[in-house]
């Protein structure tokens, strides 16, 4: 991933084809610019509920939105930085369950599969993601991989 560009609006993106007129990487039926384009964009809008933040963050990933994964990751368990792997290609996700996670929660949970492509192997990551509020927003806080 190119280092040089830094420009405000365009991520270097592993996966160019995401415009804010292409469908949103994440699933819903909505353009990226009026989805999860909208919470990357850093304006202030963030996500209402626990699931559209981890619907953000998986959509972060494709576009290569690292600051983005940063700045929506509790304090006390973000990293210091994030190095997203340009090899890989993230082809989907799907919500498997959600706890709590509303306008009317402080906790909440999401598990998910996200699929990948990487090195023409493809695979799927499970996770079960703990989300909680910082400053009012919903942040990730850390996630375990269930049994299948
Ligand atoms: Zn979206």
């Amino acid at each position: 991933m190119s280092r040089r560009k830094t420009g405000p609006r365009r991520t270097p993106a592993p996966a160019p084809a995401v415009t804010a007129d292409t469908p949103c990487p994440c699933g819903l039926d909505a353009a990226y610019g009026a989805c999860c384009g909208r919470f990357h964009a850093g304006t202030g809008a963030t996500a209402p509920t626990a699931e559209l933040l981890m619907r953000s963050r998986y959509s972060a990933f494709v576009v290569g939105d690292a600051a983005y994964l940063l700045r929506t990751w509790a304090p006390e368990t973000r990293p210091g930085t994030l190095d997203l792997d340009p090899g890989t290609r993230w082809t989907g996700l799907e919500i498997l369950g959600t706890t709590d996670g509303t306008a009317f929660h402080q906790r909440g949970t999401v598990t998910f599969t996200a699929r990948y492509a990487h090195g023409g192997e493809s695979g799927a990551l499970t996770e079960h993601s703990r989300f909680t509020r910082h400053d009012g927003a919903w942040v990730y806080v850390d996630g375990d991989f269930p049994e299948h």
